[in-house]
């Protein structure tokens, strides 16, 4: 039997484990069709790739590209991709640039509400610096005991319209569809559950992402309960898009579900992994 995991992070990006002690979990769970897509960066599938291989796991080449759409913050998961494709490369560069001037903006807000040291701090907990984000902060905030975990750190202080919140543009959503097309990769939206958008809005985010040549949404996703399992796979069937699945996992005992824990898909849609050239 296969089993699917095709959204997940290592310390490339925010997850606390080396891309190779992520495949070796993933196997050792019975994983046997992992995707890396670590945030706006491909530097750990190398590694990934290498320690698959010796799993007898099928890695597929991902990354989760951040976006913003009508101000919204939203994730496009690149799946199948050529992760030496120069247009994909650039893209991701472009996407990257800002995060570290963001990092001192939401540091200089936490030190103005009292937390103090939280860009070293958050720094400690990102093995690859350029990519510092917010849940190096929240692991600094947790660790520090300065907040009970990391889903109040958020709703405290680091999520949308919280307290340390600095607004940030990433990339436009027809560029990150377009990067992941160049690559010959498929574009994914992201835990489309997760969004703050009304029906309406959501369709027309549905429908636009079709246009640009989106190929599919994730059905199942942490964030997704199974009622929205239901929602998503009737508008993956209405809007022509394929289905797929993942834990999102980002570190052991912080996650919702552990690499290979998220359920299969539903019946009814169909999986992103028919659609792949290279994997699968
Ligand atoms: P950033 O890319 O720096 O904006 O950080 C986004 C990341 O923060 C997500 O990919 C998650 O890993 C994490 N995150 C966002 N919201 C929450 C939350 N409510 N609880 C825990 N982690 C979260
Ligand atoms: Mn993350
Ligand atoms: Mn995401
Ligand atoms: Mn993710």
């Amino acid at each position: 039997m296969t089993r699917h995991d095709l959204h997940c992070h290592s310390n490339v990006s925010d997850g606390t484990l080396t891309p190779a002690a992520l495949v070796a979990r993933a196997a050792e769970r019975g994983t046997t069709m992992l995707a890396l897509t670590d945030h706006d960066d491909t530097s750990g599938l190398a590694e990934a790739r290498a320690a698959a291989a010796g799993h007898g796991l099928t890695l597929v080449d991902g990354v989760e590209i951040s976006v913003t759409w009508r101000g919204y913050s939203l994730h496009v998961v690149g799946l199948d991709i050529e992760p030496g494709n120069a247009v994909l490369q650039e893209g991701l560069h472009m996407t990257r640039e800002g995060r570290v001037e963001r990092a001192r903006k939401i540091a200089l807000a936490l030190d103005g509400l009292g937390y103090a040291g939280s860009f070293d701090g958050a720094l400690q907990f990102a093995a690859n610096p350029a990519m510092i984000g917010r849940a190096h902060f929240a692991r600094f905030l947790v660790r520090g005991g300065m907040v009970r975990n990391a889903q109040s750190a958020f709703k405290r202080l680091l999520g949308a319209g919280a307290a340390a919140y600095v607004p940030h543009v990433w990339a436009q959503l027809d560029a990150a569809v377009g990067w992941i097309r160049a690559s010959g990769g498929l574009a994914v939206l992201a835990h489309p559950g997760r969004y703050p958008l009304d029906d309406a809005t959501m369709r027309e985010l549905l429908s636009e992402f079709r246009e640009l040549g989106g190929a599919a949404i994730e059905i199942v996703a942490d964030s997704h309960r199974p009622q929205l399992y239901r929602k998503f796979c009737q508008h993956a069937q209405f809007y022509g898009f394929a289905a797929s699945t993942g834990s999102d996992f980002h570190s052991p005992g912080e996650s919702y579900f552990d690499l290979g824990a998220a359920p299969p898909l539903p019946s009814g849609c169909v999986p992103v992994w028919e659609r792949f050239k290279r994997a699968g």
